[in-house]
């Protein structure tokens, strides 16, 4: 391990904590290190990996497509991007797609739409009010809509057009906006600030606030799309339709891709406007399909729900022996758990010796996303671990 740990210090920028493991191989819901110890991931390469490691389906589509055809340029058809996006629209509430390589291209991708349809429907508007304790991503327009100044302060200035109001709040979203505003950004659920759901009411106000004021409504839903809480979109759980949505992480099992998708009414993109060499290559498109069609096929997102709420009630059972665990949230396989100290990165750390893999989102805060395959028997194993971590912090 120490010898891989100092070569990662001197030729790779230092930006990641790490813990100390080095990960070679998983299958299923388990990732072992190359000292042979196996761990059950609970983090799932954060939100990614939705059929685990090694999912035969995605091996089969990935290995087969590479030996087809890995990439070509989007100066031409392929087959493989065309029936992800055909899936894509079959399965949601959008028209059409657009295929770009991360949560946070697409967040960017979404708001150049946004401002091409303020050219053409508001006037030139281009403003987009997302919230506090947000996070779409670390590109610097991303950034900019992520509400979080610690993310911020070092690259200022941000680029301009974006404002934040408190989550869960309608009413700081109709006092912010203005002639300027074209959209709101929102996640249906808060992940990276540790599983704050929205409340159902506050998603039907947005809605209905930006039906009034010909606003676009925008989910970033890279992190709770695929089947994660519970549903294939976050927003279907709470039967509020985005004009605009962005999805990235599970969405091709763990092949870098983000997509934006839009309603008919959002379409504002022509020839030109929007482009990126790798965006729904063939080899991410054919790992899309195997990835989305077992997601739908398997009823994964009734998985996801129904051992997310096993999951939410064997914590409470915990509970009541570990009073260190002061708050417990879930929606689905979105799981967080708050302690009524700061140890929340000794508890991932220690986790490691109890072999399971959790992460923190802030020093009193440990947050699970698992494979959507977990089973019964995988989060009895979990609550196991997590008892046998918390008492050894
Ligand atoms: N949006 C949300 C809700 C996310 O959780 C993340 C990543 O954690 C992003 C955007 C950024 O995605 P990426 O890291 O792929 O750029």
């Amino acid at each position: 391990m120490s010898n891989w740990a100092d070569l990662e210090r001197e030729y790779i920028m230092q930006t990641f904590r790490r813990l100390p493991i080095v990960l070679d191989h998983g299958a299923g819901c388990t990732v072992s290190d190359t000292d042979g110890n196996e761990y059950l991931d609970l983090v799932a390469g954060i939100a990614v990996n939705v059929l685990g490691h090694a999912h035969p389906a995605v091996v089969r589509a990935i290995t087969e497509q590479a030996a087809r055809l890995i990439h070509v340029s989007n100066l031409y058809y392929t087959v493989p991007q065309i029936e992800l996006a055909e899936l894509l629209v079959k399965n949601s509430c959008a028209s059409q797609v657009f295929f770009c390589n991360s949560g946070a291209e697409a967040n960017e991708g979404a708001f150049k739409l946004a401002r091409k349809w303020g050219q053409q429907h508001r006037n030139g508007a281009f403003g987009i009010i997302s919230t506090f304790n947000s996070f779409h991503g670390r590109t610097l327009a991303a950034l900019a809509a992520t509400g979080q100044a610690k993310y911020q302060d070092p690259f200022r200035p941000m680029p301009e057009g974006f404002s934040h109001v408190t989550y869960n709040d309608l009413d700081a979203i109709k006092s912010a906006t203005n002639d300027q505003t074209v959209g709101i950004l929102l996640e249906p659920v808060q992940g990276e600030s540790g599983v704050r759901p929205a409340d159902p009411e506050y998603l039907r106000g947005v809605r209905q606030w930006c039906d009034e004021q010909n606003l676009l409504l925008i989910f970033d839903e890279v992190q709770t799309g695929m089947g994660r809480t519970g549903t294939l979109f976050g927003y279907e759980g709470y039967g509020v339709e985005p004009d605009i949505f962005t999805m990235a992480k599970g969405l091709a099992g763990g092949v870098p891709i983000g997509a934006v998708l839009a309603k008919e009414r959002a379409l504002a993109f022509g020839p030109s406007d929007h482009a990126s060499t790798f965006g729904g290559n063939p080899l991410a498109s054919a790992a899309g399909v195997a990835t989305l069609r077992t997601v739908i096929d398997e009823h994964l997102p009734e998985n996801a729900a129904r051992q997310g709420a096993y999951f939410v009630e064997q914590l409470a059972e915990l509970r009541t022996t570990q009073p260190m665990i002061t708050d417990i949230r879930g929606r689905g396989l979105m799981i967080a758990f708050d302690l009524g100290r700061d140890v929340a990165g000794d508890v991932v750390a220690k986790g490691l010796k109890h072999g399971v893999i959790l992460n923190n989102t802030g020093p009193a805060t440990v947050r699970m996303v698992p494979p959507l395959i977990l089973s019964k028997a995988d989060v009895d194993r979990a609550i196991d671990a997590i008892e046998a971590t918390l008492k050894d912090v």
